[in-house]
């Protein structure tokens, strides 16, 4: 099945058997990554975070062990 990218429009073919909901995806066309935040149905987000690749810092960000 193929989703409208939030972001150019353009349409991106995939296929719902092989992705999970968060996973990220690489728009073609504009280069956007693009987060599945819905498998059924497929839903897309785009992802405008810098650094995203390092999620332990993101659940550590609220922690204070002081
Ligand atoms: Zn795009």
């Amino acid at each position: 099945m193929a989703v409208v990218c939030p972001e150019c429009d353009n349409p991106i073919t995939v296929d719902e058997d092989e992705v999970e909901e968060g996973e990220t995806l690489q728009c073609d066309e504009c280069g956007i990554d693009l987060e599945v935040v819905s498998v059924d149905p497929l839903e897309l987000a785009a992802v405008e975070e810098a650094g995203y690749d390092d999620e332990d810092s993101m659940h550590l960000a609220g922690e204070d062990d002081e």
